[in-house]
């Protein structure tokens, strides 16, 4: 493999094929969730109206899988590079699993929000969250019931952190896409505003995504093969 440079700002955008391999069931694929539930009802502001338990039940069947799963060796890999490489990484997740931090990054951005959070409608307090939410379940900081929802972005719903991720790619060197499928924006946007930053561009996925042809670089493989290589070339570019 081709030397790489040094790159001083490194931004990592993950996605659903990032965690796929450590058992947590994606939303997209051809047998994920929403091939089960329909988006509208579970994971939209309208839902949520209509039948807010439905919405908690849907969610607290995720939080509870999540107990059993770990991180792979592409988490790992990841968290490495933060760990060991002298200029800045930030990695950005469109996944509301907590398995980024449990591998140990912590310059992390969850655009999509945290399973493991909740969030008060009535007074806006977020608050760490592993056990199940229902309609009953009282707001710790303002004591109100029935406004407490999963700390998710739903369809509809502006991602968090846009302006911190728009500054980041703007100052990007490198840009990595790891595990996404490049149809769901904005994320599917970011690999084209780095590039306009000049930074070099790669998209690492199980097999082409729909965006790879903007990216100047492919590898194409499972996850937990391809990233640890990755990373361990990068860092041998010091
Ligand atoms: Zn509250």
């Amino acid at each position: 493999m081709a030397q790489f440079q040094y790159f001083q700002h490194i931004v990592i955008l993950t996605g659903a094929g990032l965690s796929a391999e450590s058992g947590v069931s994606t939303f997209r694929d051809k047998d994920g969730i929403w091939s089960k539930y329909d988006y509208r009802d579970v994971a939209t502001p309208q839902g949520f109206a209509r039948n807010p338990q439905l919405v908690h039940d849907f969610y607290n069947e995720r939080r509870r899988a999540h107990a059993g799963v770990k991180p792979n060796a592409a988490h790992v890999a990841l968290a490495r590079i933060e760990r060991e490489h002298a200029g800045d990484v930030v990695v950005v997740t469109q996944n509301i699993d907590a398995l980024h931090e449990a591998a140990g990054s912590i310059n992390l951005i969850h655009m999509h929000g945290e399973l493991l959070s909740a969030l008060c409608a009535a007074c806006g307090a977020r608050h760490a969250w592993e056990e199940d939410l229902g309609v009953e379940t009282a707001c710790i900081a303002c004591g109100k019931t029935g406004g407490m929802r999963p700390d998710v972005v739903w369809f509809g719903e502006m991602p968090y952190h846009m302006e911190r991720i728009a500054e980041a790619l703007a100052a990007a060197d490198l840009f990595l896409s790891i595990g996404t499928s490049g149809n769901v924006y904005p994320a599917a946007g970011f690999v084209a505003e780095a590039r306009t930053h000049g930074a070099h561009t790669v998209e690492l996925n199980l097999e082409p995504s729909d965006g790879a042809s903007f990216f100047a670089e492919a590898i194409h493989g499972p996850a937990t093969q391809i990233v640890p290589a990755f990373v361990e070339r990068l860092l041998s570019a010091r």
